[in-house]
């Protein structure tokens, strides 16, 4: 039984963890805002940020405000017999969106103008850089929840969709689903590829030069995954060497990115700070989670988004 529930500090860096707290008032546990040195005072506890510090505080449940959970260090706690839980399920439209939008700026080169715009300069784009997205293609690698929120919009604008799961079951929106060890074949003809897949021992490093070369040379390579999944200095070198026709980036090695990062000033990259799930609703998709999983535990059933 949970008797209080933390919302842990570190929330601040999506949404004030006051704003949850308050959410989840009429729920029966108590429920406090604490920081690292106050976890032990609760059993259950809603966190952005992983720290070592909640491995020996007797917490019986740790929820993920992220739907990545990469940060967590899952062997221990399963030693330590804490269950984790995550987000996933709830980014599919605004990441959806998001990726929608990367996509329909570099097609009507939105960002080219608003970059000229801050220079007052009244410009056209090259007489060939503007497209439309209805005809273009995008091959979407992971089909999840914000794979399918992608494939979904991607379909409504009239774009060919294909992609790529580790079992190639259909997906609706995807006109042909490949299963990873196709990953070259998959990425090859696609005018956009977006990645959606876990940071996991097997998608570390999943883009790198090889598969950054077998890209079209005027290909977008979208990335809302995490960085890891994409070898950065590999992407930087070849949207240099014009082997590769732009990026939309919303996650980096590094975050935040560092100033000197090359990535920052190049014209056909989009950054954004890993904000494509932000959505002024956030709070109320979470305490939703944390609502449903309360009543589980009161009823004894498996835990919703369970990740160990
Ligand atoms: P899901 O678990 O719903 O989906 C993951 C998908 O990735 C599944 O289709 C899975 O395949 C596929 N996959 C996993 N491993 C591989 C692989 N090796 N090759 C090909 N496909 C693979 O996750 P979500 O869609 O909710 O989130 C995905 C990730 O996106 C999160 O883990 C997180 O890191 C990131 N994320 C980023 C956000 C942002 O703000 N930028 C917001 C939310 C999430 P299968 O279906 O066959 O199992």
């Amino acid at each position: 039984m949970v008797t209080r529930i933390g919302i842990h500090a570190s929330i601040e860096a999506l949404f004030p963890p006051e704003v949850l707290r308050d959410r989840l008032a009429a729920v029966d546990p108590e429920v406090v805002v604490v920081d690292t040195d106050e976890v032990d005072a609760v059993d259950a506890l809603v966190t952005f940020a992983y720290e070592d510090a909640f491995l020996d505080a007797g917490l019986d449940w740790i929820h993920s405000v992220q739907a990545g959970i990469d940060r967590f260090p899952l062997e221990e706690f399963e030693a330590a017999g804490i269950n984790l839980t995550n987000s996933t399920g709830t980014h599919g439209d605004s990441v959806g969106e998001t990726v929608a939008g990367y996509m329909l700026a570099f097609a009507r080169r939105l960002h080219e103008f608003r970059s000229k715009q801050e220079r007052k300069e009244w410009a056209w784009a090259e007489w060939d850089a503007p497209f439309t997205l209805s005809g273009s293609s995008l091959c979407v690698v992971g089909l999840g929840t914000l794979g399918r929120g992608i494939a979904a919009r991607a379909d409504a604008l009239g774009m060919d969709v294909t992609g790529v799961k580790r079992t190639p079951t259909p997906v609706d929106h995807v006109d042909t689903v490949h299963p990873s060890s196709e990953l070259h074949e998959a990425i090859g003809g696609a005018k956009f590829v977006a990645l959606a897949v876990p940071l996991t021992d097997e998608t570390e490093g999943l883009i790198g030069a090889e598969e950054l070369a077998r890209m079209r040379a005027d290909a977008v390579l979208v990335n809302v995954a995490r960085g890891g999944v994409v070898d950065q200095s590999a992407l930087a070198d070849a949207l240099r060497a014009d082997d590769l026709g732009g990026a939309a980036l919303d996650v980096f090695e590094t975050e935040p990115l560092p100033a000197d990062s090359p990535l920052w000033d190049m014209d056909d990259v989009i950054v954004t700070p890993h904000s494509a799930a932000a959505h002024r609703e956030y709070p109320d998709r979470m305490a939703a989670l944390v609502r449903e999983n309360l009543r589980r535990i009161d009823d004894g059933e498996r835990l919703a988004n369970g990740v160990v």
